[in-house]
């Protein structure tokens, strides 16, 4: 089995209510293969960075078993650069600059050793690359997960919806849920969405945490109530990493364990809100993972009766 992982490897620079950093390494396809990696190796990630992406970054993802054959560097361009704004709920945020740079110029090209990937992750990047990205796969893929933005809905609401209907799952927030459906009840919006394709549906709440939606099946997944979260960036992310992560791990795609996909992703994404960028994310250890999942259970288990 292996998983392929598509997106940004980036340059962020991100403002809180409470801290500031003019510079550390982001992008959507870091942090979810780091996420990923805590349940599932090797990945093999597609993406583009310019000569300025740091040498280190890339050995410290190969060392968790992230092959980068698939990560094209163009030496004299510059990394994906974004940078975003914080509002005091942290749940709200602006982006401020969103320099493509080498993502202008990328066309993404599988090697041949991702062939035949059974799980295929598109983090959030331009849907007409999440869709070349498929379309050069000689074997389709048994689950094929995505993630995308609002920022995508405002410029390439098309092409977006045509990726929708080759995928098997979608992962968005609430706003996105609504921008997307047009509907405000998440209930009505993953009816519409599902009826433009992906068969499962997951709708993150932020810190009120996850819907998953399949067939006519809700499970509603906590957030793990945090003193202080420091830097949201990268949780959904992270989130979707753990997700597909625990979903190759397994490779059970039932509804039960899908359930549990959902709160390995909320459990990294808790860990990845405790710092700046995907620092967090590495430092942790399986052991820290797994007695964060524990927490999860005790939150949301009771017995209820009234007689
Ligand atoms: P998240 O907080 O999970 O939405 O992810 C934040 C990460 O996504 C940052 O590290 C950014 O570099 C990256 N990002 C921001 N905007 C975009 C975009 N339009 N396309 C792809 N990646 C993006």
């Amino acid at each position: 089995m292996s998983l392929i992982i598509v997106g940004t490897m980036a340059f962020d620079a991100l403002e809180t209510p409470f801290a500031k950093i003019d510079r550390v390494v982001g992008g959507s396809a870091t942090y979810a293969a780091y996420s990923a990696s805590y349940s599932y190796a090797p990945i093999k990630q597609i993406s583009i960075v310019g000569g300025d992406f740091p040498q280190e970054e890339m050995e410290e993802l190969a060392g968790r078993g992230v092959t980068c054959e698939g990560v094209e560097i163009v030496k004299d361009g510059k990394s994906f650069f974004w940078s975003g704004k914080y509002h005091m709920d942290m749940n709200t945020r602006d982006s401020l600059v969103t320099d493509l740079n080498v993502l202008e110029q990328f066309n993404p090209v599988i090697p041949d050793s991702y062939q035949g990937a059974e799980f295929l992750l598109l983090g959030n990047v331009m849907p007409s690359l999440q869709k070349q990205v498929i379309s050069q796969l000689k074997k389709r893929p048994r689950l094929i997960v995505m993630d995308t933005m609002n920022f995508w809905m405002d410029i390439a609401m098309d092409d977006l919806k045509e990726v929708l209907t080759m995928v098997d799952a979608l992962v968005i927030n609430d706003s996105e849920a609504r921008q997307l459906s047009g509907e405000y009840s998440l209930v009505k919006a993953a009816k519409v969405i599902r009826a433009m394709g992906p068969r499962y549906l997951v709708i993150k709440k932020g810190e009120h945490g996850a819907l998953l939606f399949y067939e006519d099946k809700v499970f509603s997944a906590p957030a793990l109530p945090l003193e202080e979260v420091f830097d949201p960036t990268g949780a959904g992310d992270s989130f979707v990493g753990g997700f597909i992560g625990h979903l190759a791990k397994s490779g059970d795609l039932s509804f039960e364990n899908m359930k549990t996909a959902v709160i390995v992703g909320s459990a990294m994404a808790s860990f990845c809100v405790e710092k700046f960028g995907p620092i967090r994310l590495k430092e942790i250890s399986r052991e820290d993972v797994n007695s964060r999942i524990a927490r999860f259970t005790d939150l949301s288990k009771f017995q209820a009766s009234v007689l």
